[in-house]
């Protein structure tokens, strides 16, 4: 039996396609949503069905927000008892978060065998993305099958003497694909920019670089600047330092209206890993408001600008529009079925 686990948006996201393609082979499967995000599930719920099972409930009735360790403990005890309780042939882990760290180490304890989704992303800086480099670097020491996302990926993978990796392409794509095919008509109709900032590593930053916000709406009155904000306290107290009118705060919005919000938009101003993939698939240009990014191939293809703290440094590029890619490096839109292929043999 496989296992699918996630608990973060961004997970829920990048593994519906792979949940679609099993239930499209008629596949039998159990998914579990560990709760790590779940202020933020009814966002995205939608997108996958409900979960066989959840440790939700331990992350429920708290009115603070849990440390990465207080997090990963939860993670842990409740993933223990899971397949204490029940049999599973593999585990499916997406990426880099506390969940997909937790449950692939738990996995591995119980002798269950781990299938990394986005396998092989390197900065080679455990303090960027902090605590995400750290994790995914873990999840690859122990996983049995490796699904990189990018030939640059695969190459990492390699490096480290890592077997059983395949290049699929990233179902960022695959989930792009799946809603561009159902959006209605649109297009950049104003000067939307949409930016989010949510990273840890930028929490000490936040006055300055909203204060670099508020600097460029009022300079450039012509623009509308989109910002989603995160739920995370750290994030949100710092809001009502952006008093411009042309600033507009919004809740954290669903899936299917973050891609009209990419679409739209006239450039990006971004520090989260998917939006810089969702940019490629839009042909936009992005700011990436970190010291390193781990996909270089937004940068390395003239859409991504790193600009560390410094935003308004990058606004001048980020006007320029951009030439139009030939092919993404994110790969074809299939990584999806490409995934479940190599998950068959393990599917009982
Ligand atoms: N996203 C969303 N609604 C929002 C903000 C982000 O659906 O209001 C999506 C975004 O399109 C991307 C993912 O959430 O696919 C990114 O999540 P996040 O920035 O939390 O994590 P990261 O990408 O850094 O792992």
């Amino acid at each position: 039996m496989i296992l699918i686990a996630f608990g973060t948006r961004p997970e829920i996201i990048k593994l519906f396609p792979v949940i679609n393609a099993l239930n499209k082979q008629g596949m039998e499967f159990r998914t579990v949503f560990t709760g790590q995000q779940i202020d933020l599930y009814d966002d995205v719920k939608d997108l996958v069905y409900e979960p066989d099972f959840t440790f939700a409930d331990s992350f429920l009735g708290e009115q603070k927000h849990n440390t990465l360790g207080e997090s990963f403990i939860k993670i842990c005890k409740a993933a223990e008892n899971l397949f204490r309780k029940n049999t599973f042939d593999i585990v499916v882990v997406q990426g880099d978060t506390t969940t997909a760290c937790a449950v692939a180490q738990v996995a591995f304890y119980n002798g269950i065998k781990v299938a990394h989704v986005e396998a092989g992303l390197r900065t080679y800086d455990m303090a960027n993305p902090y605590p995400e480099e750290f994790n995914r670097v873990l999840i690859s020491k122990l996983a049995s099958i490796h699904f990189a996302p990018t030939k640059q990926a695969l190459i990492n993978l390699n490096h480290e003497n890592i077997s059983d990796a395949y290049l699929v392409g990233n179902t960022i794509v695959d989930a792009v694909n799946f809603y561009k095919a159902r959006m209605s008509y649109g297009g950049v109709s104003s000067k939307k920019v949409l930016v989010t900032l949510h990273r840890r590593e930028n929490h000490i930053h936040l006055q300055k670089l909203f204060d670099q916000l508020q600097l460029l709406a009022s300079d450039n009155p012509d623009l509308e600047i989109i910002l989603p904000i995160h739920p995370n306290p750290n994030i949100q107290k710092h809001r009502e330092r952006l008093s411009v009118a042309n600033i507009r705060i919004i809740n954290p919005v669903g899936y299917p209206a973050m891609l009209k919000l990419i679409r739209d938009s006239y450039f990006i101003i971004t520090d989260s890993g998917g939006i810089q993939e969702e940019g490629t698939c839009f042909n936009k240009k992005v700011i990436v408001v970190r010291e390193k990014t781990e996909r270089p191939e937004t940068i390395d293809i003239g859409l991504g600008f790193i600009v560390g703290q410094d935003i308004l440094k990058a606004i001048d590029w980020a006007k320029i529009p951009p030439a139009s890619i030939a092919e993404s490096p994110y790969g074809d839109g299939h990584a999806a079925e490409k995934i479940v292929e190599y998950l068959k043999g393990y599917g009982k």
